[in-house]
C-alpha cells in the first residue's frame, strides 16, 4: 500500500492511500490511526503531495555503507555502521525546492533508501525489525561536501534546513533486497546501484540504531548511499528514483 500526505487549498495536511490517479483519504494518520477512510476520493494532480512523514524526533544517517561508496570516499568499508543524526527541519517534500547555503564549496545529492519506522522501539532484535517499520519512501542526504571535510563532525555539512527531501510516499510492502537506486541532476544519471551493495543491511541496522537511543513512531533511517555522488547547483533538478518507490524530485535554488 502507498500512502501519501497532501494539502488542498485552506485544507490541513491529511493522509490518502495512493489508487491510481486518485487519493483515497484516510481519517487520521495511519501510523496512529489506522487505514480508516473517510469515503472521499481526491484526484492527486489536484493536491500538493507533502513529505510522507514529518520525523517526530530524529533523521539517522547511515554513513559509509554501500562498497564503492566507501571506496570512492577513499575509506575502508566501516567494520560497524557510521551513525550520524539530521535534525527534522532539513525535511522537505516532493517538489520543494532544496536551499543551497552561502558556504564554500560542493553540494552533493545522495541518493538513499529511507526506512520509516512505525512504533517505539528499544533494543530491538535484528530478527524482529519488520515489527518496528511502518514502510519505506525515497530520501536525499543532501550533503554540503567541502563543510563535511573542513569541519571533520558531519553535523553542520547534514543539517541546513532543506537538506532531507523525503517521498513522494511510503510503500508498506517493499523488498529492499535488491532495488536499483537511480540519481540524476537535470537528466545526467549520477547514481546506479542497487541496494544489494548495502553494507550493512536493514535489519541489523534497525537493531544498531535502536541499542543506541529510542526510536519513535515517524522516526527515519537513511541507509547510506550508493557511489556516484555529486554536486548540483541552484537552478538544477535533482531527482532520486527507487524501483517500487516512484521518483522524488527536487529543484535547488540559492538560500533566501
Ligand atoms: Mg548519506
Amino acid at each position: 500500500m502507498k500512502i501519501a500526505r497532501f494539502s488542498s487549498p485552506d485544507e490541513d495536511p491529511r493522509f490518502g492511500v495512493v489508487d491510481g490517479e486518485d487519493l483515497v483519504v484516510l481519517a487520521g494518520d495511519p501510523m496512529f490511526a489506522g487505514y480508516e477512510t473517510t469515503g472521499e476520493r481526491v484526484p492527486m494532480r489536484g493536491v500538493k503531495i507533502l513529505a510522507p512523514v514529518i520525523p517526530r524526533s530524529k533523521v539517522i544517517g547511515i554513513g559509509l555503507n554501500y562498497y564503492d561508496h566507501a571506496d570512492e570516499m577513499g575509506q575502508e568499508a566501516p567494520e560497524f555502521p557510521v551513525v550520524f543524526l539530521k535534525p527534522n527541519t532539513t525535511v522537505i517534500g516532493p517538489g520543494d525546492a532544496i536551499q543551497i547555503p552561502p558556504v564554500e564549496g560542493r553540494i552533493d545529492l545522495e541518493g538513499e533508501l529511507a526506512v520509516v519506522i512505525g512504533s517505539i522501539a528499544k533494543k530491538v532484535r535484528a530478527e524482529d525489525y519488520a515489527d518496528v517499520v511502518f514502510g519505506y519512501t525515497i530520501a536525499n542526504d543532501v550533503t554540503a561536501r567541502t563543510v563535511q571535510e573542513s569541519d571533520g563532525q558531519w553535523t553542520r555539512a547534514k543539517s541546513y534546513d532543506t537538506f532531507c527531501p523525503l517521498g513522494p510516499y511510503i510503500e508498506t510492502e517493499f523488498d529492499w533486497t535488491d532495488a536499483r537506486i537511480t540519481s540524476r541532476v537535470d537528466g545526467e544519471v549520477l547514481q546506479r546501484e542497487t541496494t544489494q551493495q548495502m553494507i550493512h543491511k536493514i535489519p541489523e541496522l534497525v537493531a544498531y540504531v535502536s541499542d543506541i537511543f529510542t526510536l519513535l513512531p515517524g522516526d527515519v533511517i537513511l541507509t547510506g548511499t550508493p557511489s556516484g555522488v555529486g554536486p548540483f547547483r541552484a537552478g538544477q533538478t535533482v531527482e532520486i528514483a527507487i524501483e517500487g518507490l516512484g521518483s522524488l524530485i527536487s529543484t535547488a535554488r540559492d538560500r533566501d
